[in-house]
């Protein structure tokens, strides 16, 4: 059998090897990160360790970040009126989301739902800044949800300008960053970011393990968790040691691989899209003329079904994804192709293609023979349609 094509690094990444070392180190280990005997102190060792290589991803300071079961669960920690700058004891009034976000930012986190707004993109896919400059003028204290880098687009949002925006309004920005380790430079103090969160599965690291990473003025005053005290009583509960060791690992690779991996990455894109255009002339590649991740390619082709492209690949030994959100294996419309005006028809045929830093040229050209082989029989379809 020939080997599979995995190229829906978005979804998930395959676990990097240092990760998996760490994460072997720490369930071969006993320790309850917080008992005061050596065996506790070995499974803290381990968990600060990991809390400093992530805080280094995005220049923070380790102190600053808490540890999650992941990305969902770090945005809930976030979006909460009960955030601000320390000495301030109003409550936040009113969250913004753009209307691009992943469904744990869309639906608004720990605010009442009366109190969410959602900000227009763009058909560009990037945040509407007059809109959100006119959107945020209306509350007193705002709080703003900005992804760095879209999952399904690879869109990059102009995060520097959003922040300059949104703290000239007096208000404070979350920004979702989840896509971008190890594919862009994610320096919290140079993007502007108040807050910042990290997914470990998205990087290289085992799912289960996520991050939400502060400015050190930045306080959080309602727990998520209720309990024993841990991190610092935002999340209570023993630590996943193994999955927030390998977490840290991998966020040290990502860290310093990104140049080298980041270019790698977008030359097989460049040559992977040059080939889809070859193919299919009539092919939409949704941001191709913007800042995009070097990883992601979204492709539609008027009249596809996604689904039946998606099937074609993975009977061919190629993993690929729907634009559309896919949870619980479900296909719905794509609430960001809607959100940028795409056409639905079209948006109903857009298929992701994410690779990552072990894709080869070799598993390229496997995608575009295969490729070439299915848009012939999905040309014939839309014919079949269009009769
Ligand atoms: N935000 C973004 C942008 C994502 O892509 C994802 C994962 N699809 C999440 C948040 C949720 O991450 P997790 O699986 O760690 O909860």
């Amino acid at each position: 059998m020939t080997e599979r094509v995995y190229f829906d690094w978005n979804a998930t990444a395959p676990l990097r090897q240092e990760a998996r070392e760490a994460v072997l180190r720490a369930l071969e280990a006993t320790g309850n990160a917080s008992s005061v005997h050596a065996e506790g102190r070995a499974a803290r060792g381990m968990v600060e360790a990991a809390r400093a290589e992530v805080a280094q991803l995005v220049g923070a300071e380790a102190k600053n970040v808490t540890f999650t079961s992941g990305a969902t669960e770090a945005n809930m920690l976030a979006l909460t009126p009960a955030i601000g700058v320390a000495g301030e004891n109003a409550l936040r009034d009113r969250l913004f989301v753009s209307a691009i976000e992943h469904p744990s930012v869309a639906c608004g986190g720990r605010f009442p739902a009366q109190a969410v707004e959602s900000l227009p993109v763009t058909t560009a896919g990037v945040v509407d800044l007059h809109a959100l400059r006119r959107a945020i003028a209306r509350a007193e204290r705002p709080l703003v949800s900005v992804m760095l880098a879209n999952n399904e687009t690879g869109i990059v949002q102009p995060v520097p300008d959003i922040a300059r925006i949104v703290h000239d309004a007096g208000g404070l920005l979350h920004v979702d960053a989840v896509q971008a380790p190890g594919r862009m430079a994610c320096n919290m103090a140079a993007l502007g970011a108040d807050l910042m969160t990290l997914s470990s599965h998205k990087l290289g690291g085992p799912q289960g393990a996520g991050a939400l990473i502060r400015r050190g003025d930045i306080h959080i005053t309602e727990p998520l968790i209720k309990g024993g005290g841990q991190e610092r009583s935002l999340r209570a509960g023993t630590e996943n040691v193994a999955a927030i060791a390998g977490f840290g690992a991998a966020a040290a690779t990502a860290h310093a691989a990104r140049q080298a991996d980041a270019a790698h990455m977008a030359r097989l894109r460049d040559t992977l899209e040059t080939g889809i255009r070859q193919t299919t002339p009539d092919a939409v590649i949704v941001g191709a003329g913007a800042a995009r991740l070097p990883n992601t390619t979204l492709f539609a082709v008027p009249a596809m079904k996604a689904e039946t492209a998606i099937i074609g690949f993975d009977l061919n030994g190629i993993a690929v994804s729907s634009g559309a959100a896919c949870s619980s294996g479900k296909v719905t419309a794509s609430a960001v192709l809607a959100a940028m005006g795409m056409e639905p028809q079209l948006a109903r045929g857009a298929v992701r293609v994410s690779l990552g830093w072990s894709s080869t040229e070799a598993h390229v050209e496997r995608f575009l023979e295969t490729w070439n082989m299915l848009a012939g029989s999905l040309v014939k379809e839309r014919r079949g349609i269009a009769a």
